[in-house]
């Protein structure tokens, strides 16, 4: 078996820094030694990685990813290839991507298809959720195959009324099913029903610009929807997790329950952290570039996200990676902006953005491991394989060097997408090296991966059910 001592670093965890080295044999971490006076270990190895001024991370876990995702006559423009090489390269070794049940199919059939698409085309190591879009008897008995097969959560839509929407009858019988084996429901919140009129009046009313798509969905009936799923979660005493947080409308409900101690769950992402509604409305249909859903916010949420984020009742730091080019794609809602794709790209930029935010003194070094990893291994059953740094887990781990100084670009990115969100951007840090398995992907700032290298990871339960 091969070996890999990275000395001379400091590793970064959940749980605060030490100066230590790391052994890996093969694919996993064999020894976590702290270095300090008196101590007269040596360690050798096969390759010698010298991390002095660096830090040593778990690599990142990215939980909300869409890779060739079908979405308005078009698909998300990174492949299970491209975008997973683009997430090594920002520092992220494991994505859980979601397979997406099209109306009158099966879970398990959108299943097969889905490990069609990835299996043998990752870098990085993957797993995937369920979107549950068409809810019946077969659909519900179908969840517990899904569970066998390593897919224990279950996303669900309050929006997108004639696409992915269910109602709140359907969640409540698919909450039903999950808490049954302790599976999570995933929840996209918005009222869909109520944006649907207020998009039918902008259009009617001459209002196409992108920033229209904004809004036309406003905070509120994030906040409503979220109050809403967090209430039939409670009935059916399911766990939940919210994704995509982005109003603090919805962060107030999501606290107010995790206060009275219900099973629930919320992530944000870096584009709710740093971008705005100015972003949406900026001019000549560049906006476009911008339309997600939920939408960008004013800036005004932004504290209340990063607040969010120290308090935990924001846990995870998700990107929701669903790129579309500007040329062609967003294109498509040029004069009416309900039909530009949904979707933004940021998988390669998660970990940079966070550190930034650790510059900036919003987050500490350890809270940025923990919303970034180590959370989401444990929110998602993963841990302790992955999302820390300890002997016997997966030799995921990143070099990072805190000094590195970066501009962010769609000329340099990696993502397979003609726009970065976060043009010209100024970051302080940078990946190094990126380990897999123990298998270099970045090696010192050199693209060192393979496809097909990334495995399928069959998930266990949520580690923070009470
Ligand atoms: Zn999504």
């Amino acid at each position: 078996m091969s070996t890999t001592l990275i000395a001379g670093g400091t590793i970064v965890t959940a749980s605060g820094t030490i100066d230590a080295d790391v052994l890996v044999e093969g694919e996993k971490i064999a020894v976590v030694l702290a270095r300090q006076p008196g101590l007269n270990v040596s360690m050798t190895a096969d390759r010698l990685i010298d991390a002095t001024g660096k830090y040593v991370l778990p690599g990142g876990i990215d939980v909300h990813t869409h890779m060739e995702m079908p979405f308005g006559g078009t698909f998300s423009a990174d492949t299970f290839e491209t975008g997973t090489r683009a997430a090594a390269w920002g520092g992220t070794t494991t994505i859980v991507d979601f397979a997406v049940q099209a109306k009158g199919t099966s879970l398990l059939a959108t299943l097969d298809k889905w490990h069609a698409k990835a299996d043998g085309n990752c870098a990085i190591d993957y797993g995937f959720h369920m979107i549950v879009s068409d809810v019946n008897d077969t659909t519900l008995k179908e969840m517990d195959s899904c569970i066998a097969a390593g897919v224990n959560s279950f996303k669900m839509f309050m929006a997108y009324p004639g696409v992915f929407y269910a109602t709140d009858g359907e969640i409540l019988l698919a909450m039903q099913q999950a808490a049954r084996s302790g599976a999570t429901v995933m929840m996209h919140a918005e009222n869909g029903i109520a944006i649907d009129q207020l998009v039918a009046q902008a259009i009617a009313a001459g209002r196409t610009d992108p920033v229209n798509h904004g809004l036309t969905r406003p905070p509120e009936l994030e906040g409503e929807a979220t109050s809403r799923a967090i209430v039939l979660a409670q009935v059916a005493n399911c766990p939940l997790y919210i994704v995509h947080l982005s109003a603090r409308q919805a962060l107030a409900a999501v606290a107010e329950a995790r206060d009275n101690g219900q099973n629930v769950f919320a992530e944000t992402c870096p584009q709710y952290l740093y971008l705005s509604l100015d972003d949406l409305a900026r001019p000549d249909f560049e906006g476009a570039k911008f339309v997600a859903s939920p939408p960008l916010r004013p800036k005004e949420h932004q504290d209340s996200l990063w607040r969010g984020l120290r308090s935990n009742d924001l846990s995870v730091v998700s990107t929701d990676h669903c790129p579309f080019c500007f040329k062609d794609q967003k294109e498509l809602g040029r004069g009416d902006f309900s039909k530009i794709p949904n979707g933004m790209p940021g998988v390669e930029h998660r970990m940079d953005l966070l550190h930034a935010g650790v510059v900036a003194g919003q987050l500490t070094l350890p809270r940025w491991v923990e919303v970034a990893s180590t959370t989401p291994a444990r929110m998602f059953g993963l841990y302790p394989r992955k999302g820390v740094i300890a002997a016997g887990s997966d030799a995921d781990i990143v070099i990072y060097d805190p000094a590195a100084r970066q501009t962010l670009s769609a000329a340099t990115h990696h993502m397979n997408v003609d726009y970065s969100a976060y043009e010209g951007m100024e970051i302080t840090g940078q990946v190094v090296t990126t380990l897999s398995r123990g298998r270099p992907v970045i090696d010192e700032g050199t693209y060192a991966g393979s496809t097909g290298h990334g495995t399928f990871l069959s998930r266990g339960l949520n580690q923070y059910l009470v």
